[in-house]
């Protein structure tokens, strides 16, 4: 078969590791999805939440997108693909917890903090661009005081990290769940140098990686 980027072949492992078990547990599927936590992950190949979490098919609800960014709530009659994602998992599926994660070396942070794609048209950075203009008062600021190296660019993939956690507090589903102590919401960031996953500890509003014992 041609294309799939040999991705066929991977297939066709998937098929033949299947397990009676795991054939069971894809026709309860089938039936329905109750994931434990959405996660909201960066597009990138290298921070794949199912992999980091070692989850199962059923397990975690993932939203993917260029610097794992959510646009605060705007009821506009725009396409809002985080949006509808989120509130399908929310107030549909009661989903629990809400995880944003944020990685090492993210290209759209790189963007941003650098202004690379400033003024590129649609097809040229520009969609970049302007995906990345969410985080523009971190980003100018974090330029300004830091310069565009290794150290801005981690505070720039925090600080990206907290406004989503805040942009997902303007989402009255999530606030109301959140106070009723029916919804987690929670920031991280993984270093893929390391293989670690830091977890934003809110009160101090400090990120510390996560004991592995
Ligand atoms: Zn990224």
């Amino acid at each position: 078969m041609r294309g799939f980027g040999n991705l066929i072949d991977g297939y066709r492992r998937f098929r033949a590791n299947q397990s009676t078990a795991t054939r069971e547990q894809w026709q309860q599927l089938a039936e329905g999805q109750s994931p434990r936590a959405v996660i909201i992950a960066c597009s990138d190949s290298r921070a794949d939440p199912a992999t980091i979490f070692d989850a199962d098919p059923g397990e975690i609800f993932v939203v993917r997108n260029v610097a794992n960014l959510v646009p605060p709530f705007e009821a506009n009659g725009g396409r809002h693909g985080v949006s509808a994602a989120l509130e399908f998992a929310v107030t549909q599926l009661n989903v629990p917890e809400i995880v944003v994660m944020g990685h090492e070396s993210c290209g759209g942070i790189s963007a941003a903090l650098t202004g690379r794609f400033h003024d590129a048209p649609a097809g040229e950075g520009g969609f970049i661009h302007r995906w990345m203009s969410q985080i523009d008062a971190p980003s100018k600021e974090i330029a300004r005081s830091h310069g565009t190296g290794k150290d801005a660019q981690q505070l720039l993939e925090e600080a990206a990290i907290r406004q989503s956690m805040a942009n997902l507090r303007t989402f009255p589903f999530v606030a109301d769940r959140e106070k009723r102590g029916e919804l987690v919401v929670l920031g991280c960031h993984f270093s893929i140098r390391g293989g670690e996953l830091w977890v934003l500890h809110e009160a101090e509003d400090t990120f510390r990686p996560v004991s592995i014992d």
